[in-house]
C-alpha cells in the first residue's frame, strides 16, 4: 500500500508541439480510490504512463510514500497497470497472460505452481472469464480481452493499481457490474488505486477523491461531492453531471440578474455580497442543473422563465426536456409523467439557492460565503 503524490508534472510530445501534461499536481492517499476524469486527449493515459515509468517526465516529480520514484525503473516501482489498449501477449493463452505478473524474477519465491494456478482461476472467475483460460487473445472479443488485461493487474497485490479506462470496452450491463466488483475488490484489499475514465458517472460512483483533467491541466480536485456541489469553473460544471448544467448569460442590474427581457432574478444575500464590486457591464454566467428546474403553468406567479417545449428524451422514469425561448435553450430533467407535450408553452421555476455563478471572462466560480 502506498500514498502517491504527483508534483508539477510536465510532458511534451513531438518536440513541444503537443503539451500533453502542463504542470499536473495530485495526491492519492494510502488505500484511496482516486479517479482521473477527463475527455479524450485530456492527458489521462500520459499520466498513467509516467506513473508506471513507461515514459519519462520532462519535469516534475512522482513520489511513492514520499520517496521520489521519478527516475526509477518500472519493475522496481511495484505498481500493477492495466491499459485501455490491453497490451496482452498474443502468443500466450489467457492463463499464461494472467500468470505472467506472478512469474517476475522479483517475486519468484512468493508463489508455487499450485498457488499461482489458484490465484489465476480465482481472478478469472471474478471477472467472468474463467471459461476462457486456454484461449489466445485473438480468440477473444474486445470486452473479454479488456477483462484479461484488468485481471493481469488485479492478480497481484502491488503497492498500487494504475487502471487506465479498464472497463471502457465492456457492454453497458457488464460495465455496471464490473464497476461494483472493482469497488468491492479495492475496498476489501485496500490497495491504492488510480483509475482513469471519461465517464463522469463512473468517477462519481467509484472515487473517494478525484480530479477533473482537461487539455493537460487539472481543472479541479476534491471528493466527488465537492466537485459536484461546487464546480470550480464552467468546464467542470458542464462535464460533471448529466445532462450538463445549463449556463445562462445574464447581467447584474441592481440586486437582480437580468437575461434580456426573458428573466429577472432577485439575488440572495450571499450572491449579492459575492457580486458586490463586480463590473455591471461584464456578464455573469448563471448555472442551474437540469434536475433543479421545475415546470409550472405559463401563468404561474413563481415562473421565472417562459419557454416552449421542444425535444423530449425519455429515459424510463425520467425524461430530459429541451425548452427554447428566444434563441435560448434550456434542459430540464423531470419525472416522465410530468413531461410536457412538444410545442407546449410552459413556465420554469427554480430556486436561487440551487444556482451557481461564474465569471464570464475567467469562467471561474464566483464563490459565496456558503461555499
Ligand atoms: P487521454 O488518455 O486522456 O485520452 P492521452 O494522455 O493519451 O489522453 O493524450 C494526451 C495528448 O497527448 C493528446 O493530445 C494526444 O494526442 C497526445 N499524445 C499522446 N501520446 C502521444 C505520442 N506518443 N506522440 C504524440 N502525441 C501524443
Ligand atoms: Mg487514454
Amino acid at each position: 500500500m502506498a500514498k502517491i503524490t504527483i508534483q508539477n508534472l510536465c510532458k511534451q510530445y513531438k518536440n513541444g508541439e503537443v503539451q500533453a501534461l502542463k504542470d499536473i499536481s495530485l495526491e492519492c492517499r494510502d488505500g484511496g480510490f482516486f479517479c482521473l476524469l477527463g475527455p479524450a486527449g485530456a492527458g489521462k493515459t500520459t499520466t498513467i504512463k509516467l506513473l508506471a515509468g513507461i515514459e519519462a517526465a520532462d519535469s516534475g516529480r512522482i513520489l511513492l510514500d514520499d520517496v521520489d520514484i521519478t527516475d526509477q525503473m518500472p519493475m522496481h516501482r511495484d505498481l500493477a497497470v492495466a491499459f485501455e489498449t490491453y497490451a496482452l501477449y498474443p502468443q500466450r493463452t489467457v492463463r499464461q497472460n494472467l500468470a505472467f505478473p506472478l512469474q517476475s524474477p522479483l517475486r519468484k519465491n512468493e508463489w508455487t505452481p499450485e498457488t499461482m494456478e489458484q490465484r489465476v482461476v480465482e481472478i478469472a472467475n471474478l471477472l467472468g472469464i474463467g471459461e476462457l483460460l486456454d484461449r489466445l487473445p485473438r480468440q477473444l472479443s474486445g470486452g473479454q480481452r479488456q477483462r484479461v488485461a484488468l485481471g493481469r493487474a488485479l492478480v497481484r497485490k502491488p503497492k498500487a493499481y494504475l487502471l487506465d479506462e479498464p472497463i471502457a470496452h465492456l457492454d453497458a450491463k457488464l460495465r455496471h457490474r464490473m464497476r461494483g466488483e472493482l469497488k468491492r475488490i479495492q475496498m476489501e484489499l485496500g490497495i491504492t488505486t488510480i483509475y482513469t475514465t471519461p465517464d463522469q458517472l463512473e468517477a462519481l460512483s467509484l472515487a473517494d477523491t478525484m480530479a477533473v483533467i482537461n487539455n493537460g491541466r487539472i481543472e479541479q480536485s476534491g471528493t466527488p461531492a465537492e466537485i459536484y456541489r461546487r464546480p470550480a469553473n464552467v468546464f467542470v460544471a458542464r462535464f460533471v453531471g448529466d445532462p450538463p448544467m445549463n449556463i445562462l448569460t445574464t447581467h447584474l442590474v441592481g440586486d437582480e440578474l437580468a437575461l434580456n427581457s426573458l428573466m429577472r432574478l432577485k439575488l440572495s444575500e450571499p450572491f449579492r455580497r459575492a457580486l458586490s464590486g463586480y463590473p455591471p457591464e461584464k456578464p455573469v454566467l448563471l448555472g442551474i442543473r437540469p434536475k433543479d428546474m421545475r415546470l409550472t403553468p405559463p401563468d404561474a406567479p413563481q415562473a421565472k422563465l417562459h419557454a416552449e417545449s421542444g425535444h423530449i428524451q425519455v429515459l424510463g422514469e425520467t425524461s430530459v426536456v429541451t425548452l427554447s425561448s428566444d434563441g435560448l435553450e434550456i434542459r430540464l430533467k423531470l419525472a416522465t409523467q410530468q413531461a410536457p407535450r412538444r410545442g407546449e408553452r410552459v413556465g420554469v421555476d427554480f430556486s436561487i439557492e440551487d444556482c451557481h455563478l461564474f465569471d464570464a471572462h475567467s469562467q471561474n466560480r464566483i464563490a459565496t460565503e456558503n461555499d
